[in-house]
């Protein structure tokens, strides 16, 4: 089938290049000429595994290409799909200028049946935005469907995830889209979860909102184990057993982050404020987890005192591993705040150092971890890269000032490192 994407980031990106993967053709718009050029020339500017690979294979067989020419990508495909970002705007609602754009543009270039899907999340409400501002827009009318294809995603492991998807959800009420959409999605094995729009665009919002309560909902439970003795990680195997419960989304740490967990929570508690409904239990998630941050600074004091003149070396700066993604990455606001509180920073990260100059500046900078050990009064572990886990903790001891510690991910070996003579610290263990 011809397709085209609009949006060309994270979720973008890998919807074209996995469509083109099994069997389309695709056409991917963005308004950024730069990543345009690059991704002609087989540059990627994120990090993310198996990506490079994907993209190189459909530029070479001519069934990936990329574009600025919105009116072109259009008028040569049956299915468009929107995939730019939906911010925050300033009282914590979904910011929808960038679809109303991308909604006029192709409004503007439609000249027979297409499908238009909404792929960016989006609150209820936005797939009859969308239809309304094309129906406005089109200078001849033409039929078309707009349709809800919220994305489930995970940096990281976005390939994977978008090629063998836990299920596809689809939200319309034409059968002729849930025809031409079924065709679409034929060669990726996932069950399909055909409803209507508003809980399509539902079940996207409700699904992160349960990620970020369960994520919570251990650190909360980590906070009790501290003060009492108990251990997070023993405790949250034991629940996981349950079937119920399951083991996912249930580590201690410095608190969620990323691009969607924040923004997708403010935007419901603004949806369920809209219609009269205090989401009390969301705001509390958001508390917790802000909370977490301030837990793992205030664990660094425990460790070191006055911080001022105090050398940290930090591992990991993604706000999970194998990505360079900084949004809203916890360990970006962690050192921010041990930094505004006098002390120096050096850190290492496999993938987001570059990512890193913009947002947190003049920091050290070092090609590995143990020149991030080298010298410095602490180890802060603050992104689970694998490599962290395997590390030569002998050598680490002998390039610290002092042999401390704080493993903000849980995932180091607590009795092995104190064994060694390393004061550890970790989070309710
Ligand atoms: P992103 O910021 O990485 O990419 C958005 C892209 O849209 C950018 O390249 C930008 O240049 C482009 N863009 C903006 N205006 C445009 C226009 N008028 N025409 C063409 N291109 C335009 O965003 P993302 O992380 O890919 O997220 C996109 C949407 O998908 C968001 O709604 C997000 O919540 C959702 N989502 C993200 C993830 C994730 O893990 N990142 C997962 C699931 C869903």
């Amino acid at each position: 089938m011809d397709v085209a994407v609009v949006g060309v980031g994270y979720v973008g990106l890998v919807t074209g290049a996995g469509l083109a993967r099994v069997g389309h053709k695709v056409v991917c718009v963005d308004v950024d000429e730069g990543k345009i050029s690059n991704l002609n020339k087989g540059l990627i500017s994120i990090f993310e595994p198996g990506l490079d690979e994907l993209v190189r294979a459909g530029l070479g067989e001519g069934s990936l290409t990329f574009s600025t020419d919105l009116n072109e990508a259009v008028e040569a495909s049956d299915i468009i799909f929107i995939c730019v970002g939906t911010p925050s705007d300033e009282n914590g609602a979904a910011d929808l200028s960038f679809v109303k754009e991308v909604a006029k543009g192709i409004a503007r270039a439609i000249d027979r049946y297409k499908i238009i899907v909404n792929k960016s999340t989006v609150p209820v409400g936005t797939t009859r935005l969308v239809e309304r501002i094309i129906e406005e827009n089109m200078p001849h009318p033409h039929e078309f469907d707009v349709i809800s294809n919220p994305e489930f995603l995970r940096e990281g492991s976005a390939v994977e995830d978008f090629l063998n998807p836990d299920r596809i959800v689809i939200g319309t009420s034409s059968q002729r889209a849930i025809g031409l959409m079924t065709e679409l999605y034929r060669p990726i094995k996932a069950p399909l979860a055909i409803t209507d729009p508003a809980s399509a665009e539902m079940i996207k919002y409700a699904s992160n909102a349960f990620l970020a309560t369960k994520v919570s909902f251990i650190n909360a439970i980590s906070n009790i184990c501290d003060a009492v003795g108990a251990d997070v990680k023993e405790v949250a195997l034991g629940m996981g057993y349950d079937r119920r419960i399951g083991f996912e989304f249930l580590k201690a740490g410095p608190g969620w982050g990323g691009s969607c967990f924040g923004k997708d929570c403010r935007a419901l508690i603004k949806i369920a404020e809209g219609n009269g409904y205090d989401f009390e239990l969301l705001k509390g998630v958001i508390e917790v987890n802000e909370a977490q941050r301030e837990l793992i600074v205030s664990k660094v004091k425990k460790l070191l005192g006055d911080l001022k003149g105090k050398r940290i070396g930090a591992l990991g700066l993604s706000f999970k591993p194998n990505t360079d993604d900084l949004r809203d990455s916890p360990a970006i606001s962690i050192l921010r705040k041990l930094r505004s509180k006098g002390a120096s920073i050096k850190a290492y990260d496999p993938a987001a150092m570059e990512n890193a100059k913009d947002v947190l500046g003049d920091i050290e900078y070092v090609s590995d971890a143990y020149q991030t050990a080298e010298g410095s009064d602490i180890l802060i572990l603050l992104t689970e890269w694998d490599e962290f886990k395997w590390l030569d903790f002998q050598k680490i001891k002998s390039l610290l000032r002092k042999p401390v510690v704080l493993d903000a991910r849980n995932c180091l070996d607590h009795s092995a490192l104190r064994k060694m003579g390393f004061t550890y610290e970790g989070v309710g263990r």
